[in-house]
């Protein structure tokens, strides 16, 4: 399973994107396909000066090739021991989500570096306006020693849900209640590019948009995935194939081909309501997906071919029906990845 870039395509992407707001980019989970080294990587050639992981664990993997500040967007917690390592790194960002947080890191030795997290319409972390209060006023107390303050306040960082309408409105009204109660950069995701630039005028701080999917997956066209054809073999109507020894439907040939389940092949986010009418549709029309074949995400002679079994852990089989011309041992196919849960063998620039 490879990814193929078309890097110059890809990097023209990457540089307007980044120049259209104040961006930090996301580097997180799988690495959005791409492995979380190489975008740091990228994020160093761009001139970030903070690139934001998804959890305490990740800095270690970005940390050689991006050389400034690391923002980890999963909130601190007393039993994530990374995390509570890496809080007094200079280096590193630490957001904040509930007072108890804050006040166990300003009791802590060092000054760590922190975001407080608002609670948005999401409902995932944060705080709301009363412990948002009240967790200000820790702000300036001082450390273990009595000294310097415990802390040193980067922010406030505001997460938004994925829909466009009413997420600007949102935005303000949580924004404005952040900046009355502690003036500071607003850390955004899910906004445009205008619209931070909006808030951040109408305001009068520094907003900075964390950008993930539209920047790394934002240009579709300058990627490519594709699959080894590792096998091909002729099959009767009839015949009894795979791990569950199921009959094929019609003559033709056996492809088996690279990526299974270890790659992500055969994982779609759940679309419930979507999926439940397919499949209805399919049992009273009696149609393949009835009786449990899925069309694989792998094209093979122009089309889109049927999966002969659920995927094994590191490849497919396939039927390609005796009508079609089948590809050599050793052909690459496209293959249909999402690449927020994928994780390829190779990734090439071209
Ligand atoms: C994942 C994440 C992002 C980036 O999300 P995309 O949709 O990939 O741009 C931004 N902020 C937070 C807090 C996140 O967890």
């Amino acid at each position: 399973m490879t990814l193929t870039i078309q890097a110059e395509r890809w990097r023209t992407h990457l540089e307007r994107t980044f120049a259209s707001a104040d961006v930090v980019p996301v580097a997180k989970g799988n690495g959005y396909g791409f492995g979380l080294p190489r975008l740091a990587g990228e994020a160093e050639r761009l001139g970030a000066t903070t690139l934001a992981v998804g959890t305490a664990d990740e800095v270690a993997q970005v940390r050689d090739a991006f050389s400034g500040d690391v923002v980890v967007l999963t909130p601190w917690r007393a039993h994530d021991t990374q995390a509570v390592a890496l809080a007094t790194d200079p280096r590193v960002v630490t957001t904040v989500s509930r007072e108890v947080d804050l006040a166990a890191l300003v009791a802590a030795e060092g000054t760590p570096r922190v975001l407080l997290e608002l609670r948005t319409s999401m409902r995932r972390h944060g705080v709301e306006a009363d412990e948002a209060r009240s967790a200000v006023r820790r702000l300036d107390v001082g450390d273990a020693l009595g000294g310097r303050p415990g802390v040193v306040f980067e922010g406030w960082t505001i997460h938004l849900p994925l829909l466009t309408s009413g997420r600007l409105e949102e935005a303000r009204r949580l924004g404005r209640l952040a900046v009355g109660l502690r003036r500071g950069p607003l850390w955004m995701s899910h906004l445009s590019p205008a619209e931070a630039t909006t808030l951040g005028e109408e305001l009068g701080v520094p907003v900075r948009l964390r950008l993930g999917t539209s920047l790394w997956l934002g240009d579709p066209a300058a990627l490519r995935t594709t699959a080894t054809v590792i096998d091909v073999h002729p099959v009767a109507k009839g015949d009894r194939i795979g791990y569950r020894q199921r009959r094929v439907a019609r003559a033709g040939w056996v492809l088996v081909l690279a990526g299974g389940t270890a790659h992500g092949v055969g994982l779609e986010a759940p679309s419930a309501a979507a999926s439940l009418r397919s499949r209805a549709v399919a049992a009273a029309t009696g149609g393949l997906e009835a009786v449990g074949r899925a069309l694989s995400p792998y094209t093979v002679d122009g089309r889109k071919r049927w999966f002969l079994e659920p995927p094994h852990m590191q490849s497919s089989m396939v039927l390609l029906p005796g009508d079609a011309t089948p590809p050599s041992v050793g052909d690459s196919v496209p293959v249909e990845l999402r690449l927020t849960t994928a994780d390829v063998d190779a990734v090439v620039e071209v």
